[in-house]
């Protein structure tokens, strides 16, 4: 599996399908491996990404490797990507032509990891699944779409910006960690259906 991912890194790092590759450094494939089962997804590189080629290396990131180790987790146990490989300018949000663009190496790292759990950081990744939520309404509960689990969560950086958010983003690694350890979940799903068909990540 580890050279599967290294060969779609190099194609990541070759691709030109949209125009971010001109303005930013160096593409940003995502790194991590399928121990356990979770894939991040995050926004887009920043500054600190750009510079490096490796995603949430910056204060974000900082704060995701707090939140991974508050359940146990170092990040060489987790996929990180984000929708889009290469630094939107300025750090404006990506456009959906870029998102779309990008797209085909969401779904390649899919086929080659298939994780047990997609978690979303922030509304753009969580958009890609849930076109149409709101974060504040449905974060920290998983919900099945197109046979995959998706687990939104908040954006490390919003709770940087937003301290209030921090205290939701723990308990919703919590969450997580216990989806994972345990199979059934027990809070209640959101959405029509309710506690009828609680998500089991195990079968
Ligand atoms: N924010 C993101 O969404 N992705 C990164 O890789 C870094 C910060």
């Amino acid at each position: 599996m580890q050279d599967d991912l290294r060969m779609l890194a190099d194609e990541i790092r070759a691709c030109t399908a949209c125009p971010l590759h001109r303005s930013a450094r160096q593409a940003v494939p995502g790194e991590g491996s399928a121990e356990s089962g979770i894939f991040f997804l995050g926004e887009a590189p920043g500054y600190n990404e750009d510079l490096q080629g490796r995603p949430f290396v910056g204060a974000a990131g900082q704060l995701l490797d707090e939140l991974l180790r508050d359940i146990g987790l170092d990040r060489s146990k987790v996929f990180i990507t984000n929708v889009v490989r290469h630094r939107p300018p300025e750090n404006r949000d990506p456009l959906p032509d870029e998102v779309a663009a990008c797209d085909i190496w969401l779904k390649r790292h899919l086929a080659v990891l298939q994780p047990k759990v997609i978690v979303t950081l922030g509304r753009h990744a969580m958009g890609r699944f849930l076109p149409g939520e709101s974060i504040s309404r449905i974060h920290g509960r998983p919900r099945k779409v197109e046979g995959l689990t998706i687990f939104p969560v908040y954006h490390p950086a919003a709770a940087l910006h937003q301290p209030a958010l921090r205290g939701a983003l723990g308990s919703d690694f919590a969450a997580l960690a216990s989806l994972l350890a345990t199979g059934p979940v027990a809070k209640e799903q959101v959405g029509e259906k309710k506690t009828a068909d609680q998500m089991t990540l195990f079968g």
